[in-house]
């Protein structure tokens, strides 16, 4: 099969068909085999008769319901693990993403030997409460990522070499780092495609709201951390722990010689309790200490974890 098409949905209800008529004439066009995988994030609404009557038109339709609403991350995953196509398109299922992207998205894959492909939306049909934001997050993660090239991390509409999705894990709401993810499983080729993008023709968005940008930054933060420490805790908290005890250790020291040398000669000296150095000393040292002690914590949580030994492998003869 040349293409999985995974398309996420939250009450959608009213752009099922015409998505799937348009992915359908695309597909007929350009001759690729596929299948169409809707994952049903917990509609409320009519969503999940529509994708069941269309299974039953047509075999290639095929759905997954979730029993609730948990996310477009979830949704992804279980997409990704249900694919079979050779390329898997990710799309919105709200006619922001034009299936007419999905040819040159193909191509990309299969001949210039792009791992991933991600939409890039030059001309944005949206708020601008959500555009501004987005630009400053994008740059954000671009620079924690190092992927210099991406400008349109979170866009719906991408493409994936099927090993990808296969090796990728996909929870949370780190479907905005999918790019990030795929690097950090080895997939380094990432590219990306102008995308044609337009205005919501039906229903409202999903992400609104301020605290999405909150959560996303504490997310990038997470896959930062994961990726540079993740299975080396003692690494960051181990050298923090041991610098701030160092500092404090010689800070006390000080302390301690400058008293014993001014009562030694007679001089005046204020009491150590009295003395700033004295309590900078102390709080360094004690949470020096315990810096140690957590990169020793996650080390034992480390050994334990069972993906712990989970290299992706990509050949073996
Ligand atoms: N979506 C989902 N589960 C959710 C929220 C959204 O599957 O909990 C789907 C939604 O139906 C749509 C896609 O994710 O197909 C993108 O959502 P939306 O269009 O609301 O995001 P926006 O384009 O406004 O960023
Ligand atoms: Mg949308």
């Amino acid at each position: 099969m040349d293409i999985s098409v995974v398309v996420p949905l939250y009450n959608e209800q009213d752009s099922l068909r015409e998505l799937h008529q348009w992915i359908k004439r695309v597909m007929g066009e350009h001759h690729f085999t596929y299948e169409i995988i809707f994952v049903n994030d917990g509609s409320s609404d009519k969503s999940w008769s529509i994708i069941e009557e269309l299974h039953q038109q047509y075999p290639e339709v095929k759905g997954i319901k979730f029993r609730r609403n948990y996310g477009k991350s979830p949704a992804l995953y279980c997409g990704f693990k249900r694919a079979e196509g050779n390329v898997v398109i990710t799309m919105d299922a709200d006619l922001q993403d034009s299936p007419d992207e999905i040819p040159e998205l193909y191509r990309m894959i299969m001949e210039d030997g792009y791992d991933l492909v991600s939409g890039y939306k030059q001309k944005r049909y949206d708020p601008l409460s959500k555009t501004l934001p987005t630009k400053l997050f994008n740059a954000t993660a671009r620079r924690v990522s190092g992927i210099h090239n991406l400008h349109d991390f979170n866009c719906g509409l991408k493409s994936y070499r099927k090993e990808v999705v296969k090796n990728i894990e996909v929870f949370g709401e780190m479907h905005r780092y999918i790019p990030y993810l795929a690097k950090n499983a080895g997939f380094s080729k990432i590219g990306e495609k102008v995308v044609h993008h337009q205005s919501r023709k039906y229903g409202k968005t999903k992400f609104g709201g301020l605290n999405r940008f909150f959560n996303g930054y504490l997310d990038l933060i997470t896959l930062w951390f994961l990726s540079t420490f993740g299975v080396k805790p003692m690494h960051i908290f181990g050298f923090l722990g041991s610098l701030m005890f160092i500092l404090g250790f010689f800070l006390t020291l000080g302390i301690g010689i400058h008293k014993l040398y001014a009562l030694a000669n007679g001089i005046p000296a204020v009491l150590i309790t009295e003395s700033p150095y004295f309590y900078l000393s102390l709080t360094l040292m004690i949470i020096g200490t315990q810096l140690f002690v957590a990169g020793f914590l996650g080390e034992l949580i480390v050994r334990h974890a069972p993906d712990r030994n989970n290299y992706n492998i990509e050949k073996e003869i």
